[in-house]
């Protein structure tokens, strides 16, 4: 069968390499270039390379507790089972993960693990190593690739997803669709994400009526540098033994959380984001204490950064700040990727599989790549297809098909208004406040129906309409969840002062 696969990181290289080698004829779409996404910058690593005392049940649990007890058991144990043959699959493609003394894979650990089971490579530069892996055995495929294609809308008819037309307006018609375009990081001002993770997935499949969920918990990081352009310290540096300091020197986490700086990561970033508050200044990340070689062998990437910046780590400990980092939420799949829409298929980020809950457990994102892309690939000549009802839960967003970017807005505008109503603290009256602002922003609704032709715009209109689509989504599937779960926090509303108290 003819499969479009939308997107180049992780997930879509997995599936369409997959479905390369179970014979498909497959099509590679990429907005950017290959190596383009947040594949490429992920540092910490790839978790489930279990050691002694450590096994998938163990991880699954951990899952769970970092999403809050949100996230679906089925889907969780999909993904911990199949860890052992993804990092098998991940060294038989090429990467070369870092080793320890008696050959096997080094484990690191991070936040929220109960043991270390995180394989990284070059150190902090695993990303990329599966990125150049991945892409060197697509070159020797037969998946056709076309870089610098922008995937703007699916085509649907008769309720089934054909394809997908492109900014230029060309139609790619296929048997399956699969969205691996990423998050949505670029709605907000802060983030890890580059400028190509605009949501575009989750608005097409907005657009096109598939079942959207989850939307509200995005995963804010905690260690982001806060001069500069942002640039991601990894967690695993925390996992190392990096401590966060307050303005006095103090180690705020101790009375913050019994795990301290190792606390879930939304523990951890609201903290360092009220201490900031209060302080006035940026936290500081302490990692003098791991020596100059330690973090240059460790970091080697962080490392670099950092000094090319004429930052010394190794001597001072950094300022830093939370960033959006990761999406929970996407467009909702079963374990095999299967949308609500008929031929259409989503995997990685822009997918709400169910694994990550209200808060991913770090490094479970790549596991989440590899093994869901794999089992994509094998479901694509199934015939069966999941009713919504099945897919559809939490808040649902409605009328968002025919929202768009005409109605004139800057995306600087859209962040700030994410940033300080729809980030890390969330009160009743900022999310109604920013519903009511992006509601302001859409184009005015035709009185009578008009026939849906394409409007041409560049790659950043485009990418500003896409935003827009799923900022609304967001904001208000987080303004419905009234109470505050995992990486979505709602502050109670404050008391009403009494008429005459002093
Ligand atoms: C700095 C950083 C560090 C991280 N560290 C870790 C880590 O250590 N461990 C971990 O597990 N996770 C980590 N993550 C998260 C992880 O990297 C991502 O969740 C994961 O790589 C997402 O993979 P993906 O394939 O879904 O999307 P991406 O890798 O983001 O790829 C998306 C692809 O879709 C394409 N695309 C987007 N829109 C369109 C469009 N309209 N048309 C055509 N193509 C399109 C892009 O060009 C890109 O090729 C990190 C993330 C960041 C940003």
């Amino acid at each position: 069968m003819h499969v479009l696969v939308v997107g180049a990181g992780i997930a879509g290289l997995t599936a369409a390499l997959r479905a390369d080698a179970l014979g498909h004829d497959v099509e590679l779409l990429v907005k950017g270039h290959l190596g383009d996404g947040c594949t490429v910058r992920a540092q910490g690593g790839i978790a489930g390379e279990y050691g002694p005392g450590d096994s998938p049940a163990l991880h699954a649990l951990d899952t769970m507790h970092a999403g809050n007890g949100h996230g679906d058991p089925v889907a969780i144990a999909a993904l911990v089972d199949g860890a052992a043959a993804a990092i098998d699959a991940l060294v038989d493609a090429g990467v070369r993960f870092d080793r320890a003394a008696d050959g096997s894979i080094a484990r690191g650990l991070e936040a929220a693990h109960s043991l270390p089971r995180i394989a990284h490579a070059g150190g902090d530069a695993t990303g990329k190593a599966i990125s150049d892996a991945l892409i060197a055995r697509l070159r020797s495929s037969t998946v056709q690739v076309s870089e610098g294609v922008f995937a703007a809308d699916l085509l649907v008819e008769e309720g089934r997803v054909c394809g997908i037309r492109t900014l230029d307006g060309t139609e790619h018609r296929a048997d399956a669709v699969v969205l691996a375009t990423g998050g949505a990081g670029r709605l907000f001002p802060h983030t890890t994400n580059p400028p190509e993770t605009t949501g575009d997935g989750i608005a097409m499949a907005l657009r096109a009526g598939a079942a959207v969920a989850d939307l509200e918990f995005m995963q804010f990081h905690p260690t982001v540098l806060a001069v500069g352009a942002p640039f991601l310290i990894s967690e695993a540096v925390r996992g190392a033994g990096a401590v966060l300091r307050d303005a006095d020197g103090r180690r705020f986490m101790l009375v913050e959380h019994p795990d301290a700086e190792l606390a879930p990561r939304d523990v951890v970033a609201r903290a360092v984001a009220r201490r900031a508050d209060e302080q006035g200044s940026p936290v500081l990340l302490d990692a003098t204490s791991l020596g100059a070689a330690d973090l240059a062998r460790r970091f080697p990437t962080i490392d670099a950064e950092l000094r090319r910046r004429g930052i010394e780590w190794a001597q001072t400990p950094v300022p830093i700040t939370p960033a959006a980092h990761y999406l929970m939420g996407g467009v909702v799949t079963d374990i095999d990727g299967r949308t609500s829409l008929p031929g259409l298929w989503a995997v990685g980020e822009t997918a709400r599989s169910g694994v990550h809950g209200a808060n991913r457990l770090a490094s479970n994102s790549l596991l989440e790549g590899v093994v869901f892309g794999a089992r994509v690939a094998d479901a694509l000549a199934s015939s069966a297809f999941v009713s919504l009802e099945l897919l559809g839960s939490g808040p649902k967003c409605s009328n968002l098909r025919d929202m768009n970017a005409e109605g004139g807005f800057s995306r600087d505008a859209l962040q700030r208004v994410m940033w300080e109503q729809v980030g890390l603290r969330r009160t009743d009256a900022g999310l109604a406040s920013a519903v009511a602002t992006l509601d302001s922003w859409r184009a005015p609704q035709p009185r009578t129906p008009q026939p849906r032709t394409p409007q041409p715009r560049t790659p950043a209109e485009q990418e500003d309409a896409n935003l827009l689509i799923v900022a609304h989504a967001m904001a208000s599937a987080a303004l419905a969840r009234t109470d505050s779960l995992g990486a979505h926090f709602r502050v109670a509303a404050p008391v009403p002062a009494l008429i005459g108290a002093p």
